[in-house]
C-alpha cells in the first residue's frame, strides 16, 4: 500500500519510511505528491492537528494520506511545549538549537525534570474513513545537550531506563523507543484490520 505523509519535516519523512516501510508501507512525501502547502496547525490537541495535516493532502489529492503531530510535554513546565514545540522560542526561523537552548534556560532551576515524546497520527481516507493513534516516550530533561542523531529535543531528552540521551542513539535503537515508533507500530496493526475489513 501507498500512502503520503502529510508533513514538509525531512526527518519524520525518514523515520516514517525507517519504520513502515519494512512492513511494506510505501511512503511518498507531500511534495512529491505534488502539494506544495503548509497546513494551518489551528487545532488545541495533537490529535486535532494530525488530522488538520492529513485531511488537508487527502482532499487535495483524493488519496489516502497520513499525518503525525508531536511534540515534547515536560511536567515542570505544564506539559509545554506540547503542541507548540516546533515554535517554542515564538520564531518560526529558529534552530533546533536555539529551542534545546531556550527549552534549558526554562528548566535551569528546575530539579523534577520528567518529560514525554507524543506523537499522536491520524490517517485519512478519501471516504471519510480516518485511523489514529497515539504513542509516547517516557523520559527526563538532561542539564545539557548531548548528541547529534535525530532531531529536535532528542539531545537533552533522556528516555527512561537509558543513561545516554535520545541524540546518541542509533535510529533503529530510537525507533524501537520512541513515541513515534510506538504509534506507528499501532498504526500499522489498525491499518492491517482496516484493510482486512474493506477488501
Ligand atoms: P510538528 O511538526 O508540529 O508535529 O512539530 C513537531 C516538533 O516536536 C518538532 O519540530 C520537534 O521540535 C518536536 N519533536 C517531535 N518529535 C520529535 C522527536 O522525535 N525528537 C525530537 N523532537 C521531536
Amino acid at each position: 500500500m501507498k500512502l503520503i505523509l502529510a508533513s514538509n519535516n525531512a526527518h519524520k519523512l525518514r523515520e516514517f519510511k525507517e519504520i513502515l516501510c519494512p512492513l511494506g508501507i510505501e511512503i511518498i512525501s507531500q511534495s512529491e505528491a505534488g502539494c506544495h502547502f503548509e497546513v494551518d496547525e489551528t487545532g488545541t490537541t495533537f490529535e486535532e492537528n494530525a488530522y488538520l495535516k492529513a485531511v488537508a493532502v487527502t482532499q487535495a489529492t483524493g488519496l489516502p494520506a497520513v499525518a503525525d503531530d508531536s511534540g515534547l510535554a515536560v511536567d515542570a513546565l505544564n506539559g509545554e511545549p506540547g503542541i507548540y514545540s516546533a515554535r517554542y522560542t515564538g520564531n518560526h526561523e529558529d534552530s533546533d538549537e536555539d529551542r534545546n537552548n531556550y527549552l534549558l534556560k526554562k528548566m535551569e532551576n528546575e530539579e523534577q525534570r520528567s518529560a514525554r515524546f507524543v506523537s499522536c497520527i491520524s490517517c485519512t481516507f478519501p471516504n471519510g474513513d480516518r485511523i489514529d493513534t497515539r504513542g509516547e516516550c517516557e523520559g527526563n530533561i538532561m542539564y545539557a545537550v548531548s548528541g547529534k542523531n535525530g532531531f529536535g529535543y532528542d539531545p537533552l531528552f533522556q528516555p527512561l531506563g537509558y543513561d545516554c540521551s535520545m541524540g546518541e542513539l542509533s535510529a533503529d535503537d530510537k525507533n524501537a523507543i520512541s513515541h513515534r515508533g510506538n504509534s506507528l507500530r499501532k498504526f500499522y496493526e489498525e491499518l492491517k484490520e482496516y484493510l482486512n475489513d474493506h477488501n
